[in-house]
């Protein structure tokens, strides 16, 4: 799942000038399952996305830029049906936000180059950051490792 991009003239995985591009703009580019939880804060149903159980070796990129935001060494088995991580590449790779919406309080994570949804951040991961981004399966882009 790594052809998202073909026609998207803002993806680049080694430019990391913040992006500033609308909605109406991004419609155009992305396809509608992407659209919707990156630029309109969706949310996978648990266990049907991708990588949720992958092990893999390699780096996951904002499926919607090509940002770098984790390493599988990085991922977790978690039982929530969402790929899960205990920390991102480097500290700027995202942004986050209070989310107070359906009656909880939570902290949304979006991608620290163009700003899109990308899941949440809890504190119930593993060792050594106990932090747990949980992510949407269809906002990541998964680069193996070349052996
Ligand atoms: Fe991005």
């Amino acid at each position: 799942m790594s052809i998202t991009n073909q026609n998207n003239p803002f993806y680049s995985r080694t430019d990391d000038t913040r992006l500033h591009v609308t909605n109406a703009e991004w419609k155009n580019i992305l396809p509608a399952d992407l659209y919707h939880v990156a630029r309109e804060q969706g949310t996978e149903r648990a266990f049907t996305g991708q990588y949720w159980d992958s092990e893999e070796i390699g780096t996951y990129y904002c499926a919607v830029c090509g940002n770098q935001l984790f390493k599988s060494d990085a991922k977790f088995a978690s039982s929530c049906g969402w790929p899960s991580f205990f920390e991102t590449v480097k500290p700027g790779s995202v942004i986050y936000k209070e989310d107070k919406s359906y009656g909880m309080r939570r902290v949304e994570v979006t991608c620290g180059r163009c700003d899109s949804h990308l899941g949440h951040i809890f504190e119930d991961g593993p060792a050594p950051t106990f932090k747990r981004f949980c992510m949407n399966g269809v906002s990541l882009e998964f680069e193996p490792e070349q052996q």
